[in-house]
C-alpha cells in the first residue's frame, strides 16, 4: 500500500490533487474477536435457478454497534459505521457490498452482526440492484447530515439571540443543540464521515447510550416546560432538576459499564423516555383545557416522539427500516419547536424591555418625556444641530404661582392642571418640536431648526395658548399662565448644560418682571437685573 503523497500540480486550468495509488481495496476483512461477537446471522440464498449473473448490491443499516460482516464465497468485507475508511464508498449510511456472482451459480450472500442492545432495534437489509440500493442509501444520508446541519444552524442562531439578548435560555438552547448533533453523529455513523471525527472506534453502544442519556436529561425537561409542566405546577422545577442530574448521572457512568450493564441502561432509558413523555402528554392536554395557548408548541414537539413510541409498540415496519433518520427527524422537529419558544420568550423579552423603557422615560401624570430622557433628548439636538448647521432653540416654562393653584383648589385639580397645561403644549408645538416635563410644575420646549426670532414669536403664541388650556376643568377663578425664557443655540458657544442655564435664567427674568410673559435669554443682564442683584 503506498501512503498518498500530496502532489499538487497547479496547470493553466486545473488543479491535480493527490497521487496514483496501488491500494487494491479499502474494504478489509474482520479481526477474528469481532467475528466472535457474531451471533445473528442472515443468509441470503440465490433464486432457484441461481444468480442471473447481475451485480446484487448488499446494504445493511441499523447496525448501530459493532462492524457488519458481508460475504459471498471469498469476496468478505467487513464495515463500521462509525469509520467510514473500512467501507464501500458507494455506500454512506449503511455498511453495504456490490457482489457479482456468476449466471447460475447459487453461493449465498452471508451477513452477520453482533446482537443489537435493544431487541427492537434490528438491522435492515436492502438487496437490489447497485444504482436504486445506492440511491436509497443516499438519500438516508442526506437526511441524517440535513438534521444535523439544521441543529448546528438553530444553535448558531440562538447564540446569535443570546448575543442580543443577553438570556441564558439561549445557552442552554444552545447546549441542547450540540448535545443532539453529537448523538445524531453517533446514531446515524455520521461521527465517521468522511473521516472519523468523534474517537468512537469499537465503543459505539457506549457512545449511544451515554449520548442517549444526556440527550434525554435536556429534552424531558424542556417537553415539560414547553407542555406547560413550569407554569401550571411552579414547585415541578426540582423535580426537573432531579431529573436532568439523574440522567446526566447515568450518562457519565455508562463508560465503565459492562455489556450486561449497558443493555440494562438501554432499557431503562427507554422506560424514563416514554414515562417522560406519559408526564409531558398530560401536562399538555391539562394545560390546554386551562387555555394555555403555548402548550400547544410542547404538544406538538411530543406529536413525533409518540408517533415513534406507538409505532414501536405497533412494531411498524417503516420505523424498523428506518428508524435512525425518524429519530433525527423528530430531533430536528423538536429543536424547531423548541425555537419557536426561544422566539416567543425572545419577544416578550423585547416587550417587557420596551415597556420599561417607556415607564423609565416617561412622566407617568403627563405622559410627557421626562427630565432624563428630555435631557437625552436635547442632547440628540444638539448633536444634529451642530452636524447639520441648523439653528436650534429651547424654552424653558414654568407655570406661575402653581403653589396658589394646589392651596386653592387642591392638589387634584392642581395634577389636572399639570395635565392641560402638557396637552396644551403638545397641541402649540410642530411634531418634530420636543415637550418635556423637566419636574414639579416646569416644561421644557424644544424647538429644532427654529430660528431665533422665529423660536421667540413660537413661544409667544404657546404662552397665550396656555391662558385657555384650563377652561375645559370648567372652575370658576381658575387663570392658568407660564413664564417662558427662551434661548437660541449660539453655535460653538453654548454646550447642553449652557443652553439650558440661559433659558433658566430668562424664565426667572420673566418671573421677575411680572410673570405671564417670553423673556430672550440673548438679552444682556443689566446691572439692576434680580439675578445679578
Ligand atoms: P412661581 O410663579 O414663582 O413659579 O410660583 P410657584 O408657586 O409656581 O412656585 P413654587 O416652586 O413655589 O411651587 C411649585 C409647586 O408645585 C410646589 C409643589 O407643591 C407643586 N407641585 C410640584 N409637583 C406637583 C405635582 O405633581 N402635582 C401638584 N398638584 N403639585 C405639584
Ligand atoms: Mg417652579
Ligand atoms: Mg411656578
Amino acid at each position: 500500500m503506498t501512503a498518498l503523497a500530496s502532489t499538487a500540480q497547479v496547470g493553466r486550468d486545473v488543479l491535480l490533487l493527490g497521487a496514483a495509488t496501488s491500494d487494491q481495496t479499502p474494504q478489509r476483512a474482520c479481526p477474528p474477536e469481532v467475528l466472535a461477537r457474531h451471533q445473528d446471522i442472515l443468509s441470503i440464498p440465490a433464486p432457484a435457478e441461481g444468480w442471473s449473473g447481475a451485480p446484487q448490491a448488499v446494504d445493511v443499516f441499523g447496525v448501530l454497534t459493532g462492524e457488519v460482516r458481508i460475504s459471498h464465497g471469498d469476496r468478505v468485507i467487513c464495515g463500521n459505521m462509525h469509520d467510514a475508511r473500512t467501507r464501500d464508498s458507494r455506500f454512506r449510511a449503511g455498511v453495504g457490498m456490490v457482489v457479482v456472482p456468476k449466471a447460475g451459480e447459487r453461493e449465498p450472500i452471508v451477513v452477520s452482526w453482533a446482537t443489537p442492545l435493544k431487541p427492537r432495534w434490528i438491522p435492515t437489509v436492502r438487496l437490489g440492484a447497485p444504482s436504486p440500493v445506492q440511491q436509497n442509501d443516499t438519500a438516508r444520508l442526506l437526511v441524517r447530515a440535513a438534521c444535523i446541519a439544521v441543529a448546528i444552524a438553530l444553535a448558531l442562531s440562538a447564540l446569535m439571540g443570546f448575543a442580543t439578548a443577553r438570556d441564558r435560555t439561549f445557552l442552554y438552547y444552545v447546549s441542547i443543540c450540540l448535545v443532539f448533533v453529537l448523538w445524531q453523529a453517533v446514531l446515524g455513523g455520521l461521527s465517521g464521515y468522511p473521516e472519523p471525527w468523534l474517537p468512537v472506534h469499537d465503543r459505539a453502544s457506549w457512545w449511544l447510550v451515554g449520548l442517549t442519556a444526556m440527550v434525554l436529561a435536556l429534552l424531558l425537561p424542556v417537553l415539560w416546560r414547553l407542555n406547560g409542566g413550569a407554569r401550571l405546577w411552579p414547585g415541578s422545577r426540582n423535580g426537573q432538576r432531579v431529573v436532568l442530574w439523574a440522567l446526566i448521572g447515568a450518562g457519565l457512568c455508562v463508560p465503565w459499564l459492562g455489556v450486561t450493564g449497558l443493555v440494562r441502561m438501554a432499557a431503562a432509558l427507554e422506560l424514563v423516555f416514554i414515562l417522560g413523555c406519559i408526564a409531558c402528554l398530560g401536562v399538555g392536554l391539562w394545560a390546554l383545557f386551562k387555555r394555555d395557548g403555548y402548550a400547544l408548541t410542547g404538544l406538538l414537539a411530543l406529536a413525533p416522539w409518540w408517533i415513534l413510541i406507538l409505532a414501536d409498540a405497533a412494531q411498524a415496519q417503516w420505523l424498523t427500516s428506518y428508524r435512525i433518520e425518524a429519530l433525527q427527524l423528530s430531533a430536528t422537529w423538536f429543536l424547531m419547536m423548541a425555537a419557536y419558544a426561544l422566539n416567543l420568550r425572545l419577544g416578550r423579552l423585547r416587550q417587557q424591555r420596551d415597556e420599561m423603557r417607556q415607564l423609565a422615560d416617561t412622566d407617568a401624570l403627563t405622559g410627557l418625556p421626562n427630565r432624563r430622557h428630555g435631557l437625552h433628548l436635547l442632547a440628540r439636538h444638539l448633536e444634529r444641530a451642530g452636524a447639520e448647521q441648523q439653528p436650534l432653540a429651547i424654552g424653558f416654562l414654568d407655570i406661575d404661582l402653581f403653589k396658589d393653584i394646589n392651596d386653592r383648589f387642591g392638589h387634584d385639580v392642581g395634577d389636572q392642571v399639570l395635565v392641560a397645561v402638557a396637552r396644551g403644549l403638545r397641541g402649540a408645538v410642530r411634531v418634530q418640536d420636543d415637550v418635556i416635563r423637566m419636574g414639579g410644575e416646569e416644561f421644557l420646549v424644544l424647538l429644532p431648526g427654529a430660528s431665533h426670532g422665529a423660536a421667540l414669536a413660537r413661544l409667544e403664541n404657546v404662552r397665550l395658548q396656555m391662558a385657555s388650556v384650563a377652561a375645559p376643568l370648567g372652575i370658576a377663578g381658575l387663570d392658568v399662565t407660564v413664564s417662558i425664557g427662551l434661548a437660541a443655540l449660539r453655535p460653538g458657544r453654548d454646550d447642553l448644560a449652557g443652553l439650558l442655564r440661559r433659558a433658566d435664567h430668562a424664565m426667572y427674568r420673566a418671573k421677575r418682571a411680572g410673570r405671564d410673559q417670553v423673556c430672550d435669554g440673548e438679552q444682556p443682564l443689566t446691572a439692576d437685573d434680580p439675578l445679578i442683584a
